[in-house]
């Protein structure tokens, strides 16, 4: 646990364009206990700001300020929680400059261009799925649509809540079996890319919420995603799990970091059983793998 470390981070800082490492103490932003590889690249003008986290496709960047200020990401205006804390995510494509606003409750404003790196993404090929999961009826895709209505309200929500603050933890230990943004051909016809990270273990296996959260979306069987569970950690993050075998929470229920919500299955577009779990910032799909580090060694 982080929690009771004292770090001391190196950050590169820009002041009237001459660059020097500026070094914070980061007592309460240990308690995020992002992979620490991911505190490699933070660049920030701004000295008020604190930034945890990566500037790249698929991440996202917690940040500090004081309460009182309002920030903006492109048009969005990003929530500030009481304490002083926002978050900002990057998609899958994510252009390489976007620009954040800032302004002070005294009036003055500040802009500046978050620099954000390019990821290369792989092409996974997926053959024997049964064709009407790649190819659906009219009538098919008129229920992806009312379900993706849903899943799209699930993660459009803003909730004051800073869960995201706990850090996070794999839902399930296993053999990675399919990774964030890759290029999806299946059954030889080129898909939309793969928005998570797959993990394949025996149906049955409990899933675990990697943060605490509000479950805000529970669905026995949908098309694509079968058993699904969506859990927001608030400020726009979500969290979804899908294919579940089993589901053991309700809409509207609060979960802490750890408990047992689900279990992995097939259901849905599946070849095996695995837990597919994907983030997203809003409509920004997010990389889960970014946020925990390393899977732990399979017992
Ligand atoms: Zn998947």
């Amino acid at each position: 646990m982080l929690s009771n470390i004292k770090v001391k981070l190196c950050f590169l800082s820009s002041v009237n364009g001459t660059s020097m490492y500026h070094y914070c103490e980061l007592g309460v932003l240990a308690r995020v206990s992002l992979c620490l590889s991911l505190f490699l690249s933070v660049a920030k003008a701004d000295p008020s700001i604190e930034f945890t986290g990566d500037f790249i496709q698929g991440g996202i960047v917690i940040g500090r300020v004081q309460p009182d200020v309002k920030i903006h990401l492109g048009e969005r205006q990003v929530r500030v929680s009481p304490d002083g804390w926002f978050v900002l995510g990057f998609g899958r494509d994510e252009k390489p400059n976007v620009v954040l606003n800032v302004e002070y409750a005294d009036g003055t404003k500040h802009q500046e261009t978050l620099n954000v790196k390019a990821r290369r993404y792989e092409i996974q090929r997926i053959d024997g799925l049964p064709p009407r999961k790649v190819t659906p009826s009219a009538e098919d895709l008129e229920r992806i649509k009312q379900e993706n209505a849903l899943i799209g309200a699930a993660r459009n929500r803003d909730e004051p809540r800073t869960d995201f603050l706990s850090g996070f933890d794999w839902p399930v230990i296993g053999r990675i079996s399919g990774i964030f943004g890759s290029q999806r051909v299946l059954n030889g016809i080129p898909k939309r890319p793969h928005f998570g990270v797959d993990v394949a273990a025996p149906t049955g296996t409990p899933v675990k919420a990697p943060a605490p959260g509000k479950v805000t979306l529970v669905h026995k069987d949908m098309f694509y995603t079968g058993g699904t569970i969506n859990l927001d950690h608030g400020h726009g993050l979500t969290s979804i799990f899908i294919h579940l075998s089993d589901i053991f929470v309700t809409e509207g229920q609060y979960v802490e970091k750890g408990s047992v919500i689900g279990s992995v299955g097939a259901t849905g577009r599946a070849t095996g059983p695995h837990l597919h779990w994907g983030m997203n910032w809003f409509k920004a799909r997010i990389d889960p793998a970014l946020l925990v580090g390393n899977m732990p060694d399979q017992q």
